[in-house]
């Protein structure tokens, strides 16, 4: 049973969700957190994810006080490198092309740190990323790409800590309670109309933040906003996330902001099931493309796979491969490479062939004109910049010559069997286009004022990302946000309350 009425209503159970939730309850009236889901698919996108956080730090005295557990052995034998809020901005800036808004992307960058010292301090755990973004070189752990933290036990871990700590902190949870409208007057906002267990009923409250999640596991959306051909990308998360709170929101008169025509999309792989499979969690990403060559249906290559880091291109080239024919493209690579591929290369349920000649490969790969292939590999070859050290820890400058697709990094010929290639699709992340927020995460409507009683945090909220993303950058951003929603709708509450 619901209860007929909370201080605080929570829609949403990801990790925007419960930091709202956790903030909210602070301020010690009753929050009440409705996921959607049922409780064995619970906790969003957040509980798909590797647990990946962005987040400034300055030396390493930052990351022990996130993760009292790293011992000086391993302090000694890794080059953490630095985050610093420079670099933060820079990234957010390069990558969405100047268009974040800057007050939003003031408060992400500079409330990172402290936004995971209290989550900390709330009980969730972190670790260093050791097994995806650090090389070893000279028996050193080297981290690049500006992300070094992740939460304990990935997503999974995550939202298990948050689902606990929640409960600790006296946050009601009910799943199966699918939001479907908000309850509001000229006054603000009243409560909402929630469908639970099958029956639709009311709960009111004083506040309620809004923290579930995109429009991208919705196909008519997808299509309506992001595009034609749009419908026919595979969802890498939760298949709950189909915009309900957007449109909630849109209907009681919020004003929709950011890149609504955009996501973030990656390569998928191409027989993943039409939604996320929490068996496999992120392990259908391909990431390893920047090492090798991306082939599609017409035998040629189409983009840079060399542009930068991963982290800077993996969230924008799922477009690319969902505008090739055929909504496919194969990722190269020859065993100079393999040893290299990441885990997510190794697992049972993948689409990928094998081959001791190039001759060979090319036959094997399905829907690929064979002969258009083995030419564009062979040109791709003489192209390589050979007398460049390859070296995957930094823009290595080992590029193609003379090529109309120039790949600009990590060049390395395809030329030593045995050659492997990987079947990848387009796997929509999130979408970009969302609520508009202001700086204490307050919805405002279409005339610019202040809707009272809405807050809206992650996913759903427009303004911050446009074209692509910092890896990493979701996960921080529904916990600043989160934590500012929560924080607002408490305090509210609270002075409503006295
Ligand atoms: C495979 C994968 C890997 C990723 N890896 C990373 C990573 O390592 N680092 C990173 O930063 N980001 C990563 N992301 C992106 C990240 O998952 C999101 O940016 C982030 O989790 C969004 O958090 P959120 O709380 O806003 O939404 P979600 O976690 O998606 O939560 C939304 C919640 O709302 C619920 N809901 C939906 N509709 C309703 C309704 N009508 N009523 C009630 N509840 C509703 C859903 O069931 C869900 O619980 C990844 C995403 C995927 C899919």
């Amino acid at each position: 049973m619901l209860p007929a009425s909370s201080d605080v209503i929570v829609v949403g159970g990801g990790n925007a969700a419960f930091c709202a939730a956790l903030a909210a309850a602070e301020h010690g009236g009753s929050v009440l957190l409705l996921e959607r889901a049922p409780e064995d698919e619970a906790g969003g996108n957040s509980r798909f994810t590797a647990g990946a956080f962005r987040c400034v730090y300055d030396d390493v005295e930052d990351l022990r006080a996130l993760m009292p557990d790293l011992t000086d052995e391993e302090v000694a034998n890794s080059d953490f490198g630095t985050y610093t809020e420079e670099k933060f901005f820079d990234d957010m800036g390069r990558v969405t092309e100047y268009r974040t808004d800057p007050d939003l992307c003031e408060i992400l960058v500079t409330r990172s740190k402290e936004t995971m010292r209290w989550m900390r301090d709330k009980g969730v755990r972190f670790a260093p990323i050791w097994g995806r973004q650090a090389y070893k070189i000279d028996g050193k752990f080297k981290f690049w790409g500006g992300l070094t933290v992740e939460a304990w036990g990935g997503g999974p871990g995550l939202v298990d800590a948050l689902t606990a700590i929640a409960r600790k902190n006296k946050v009601t949870i009910a799943y199966e309670a699918r939001a479907v409208s908000l309850i509001a007057d000229d006054d603000g906002i009243k409560g909402v109309r929630v469908k639970h267990a099958g029956k639709t009923v009311d709960v009111h409250a004083k506040c309620i933040v809004l923290a579930a999640g995109g429009f991208q596991a919705n196909a008519e959306m997808r299509t309506r906003y992001l595009g034609p051909g749009w419908e026919l990308a595979k969802v890498r998360g939760t298949r709950f996330n189909t915009g309900d709170a957007i449109r909630m929101a849109l209907d009681i008169g919020a004003m929709p902001t950011g890149n609504w025509s955009g996501s973030h999309a990656v390569g998928w792989d191409r027989n993943a099931p039409e939604f996320g499979d929490l068996t496999v969690g992120d392990n259908f990403q391909k990431h390893s493309y920047p090492w090798g060559i991306y082939i599609n249906a017409d035998g040629e290559r189409f983009v840079d796979e060399g542009a930068d880091f991963r982290n800077y291109t993996y969230a924008k080239y799922g477009r690319v491969i969902l505008m090739q024919p055929k909504q496919f493209a194969y990722q190269v690579f020859d065993s100079k490479i393999i040893p290299m591929l990441r885990d997510e290369y190794r697992i049972k349920r993948v689409t990928k062939v094998r081959a001791n000649t190039l001759e060979e490969l090319v036959n094997k790969l399905e829907d690929v004109n064979a002969e258009k292939a083995l030419e564009t590999i062979k040109t791709y070859n003489k192209a390589v910049m050979t007398e460049v050290p390859f070296n995957p820890n930094v823009k290595d400058g080992r590029g193609t010559r003379g090529l109309a697709i120039p790949k600009s990094n990590w060049a390395n010929t395809i030329e030593d069997p045995p050659f492997e290639a990987y079947a990848v699709t387009c796997g929509v992340t999130f979408s970009f286009g969302g609520l508009k927020i202001d700086t204490s995460a307050r919805v405002i409507d279409t005339d610019g004022a202040v809707i009272p009683g809405l807050y809206a945090a992650g996913e759903l909220v427009g303004g911050l990302f446009y074209f692509n993303y910092p890896g990493g950058t979701g996960l921080m951003n529904g916990a600043v946000f989160g934590r500012i929603a929560g924080t607002s709708a408490g305090q509210r509450a609270a002075q409503m309350q006295a």
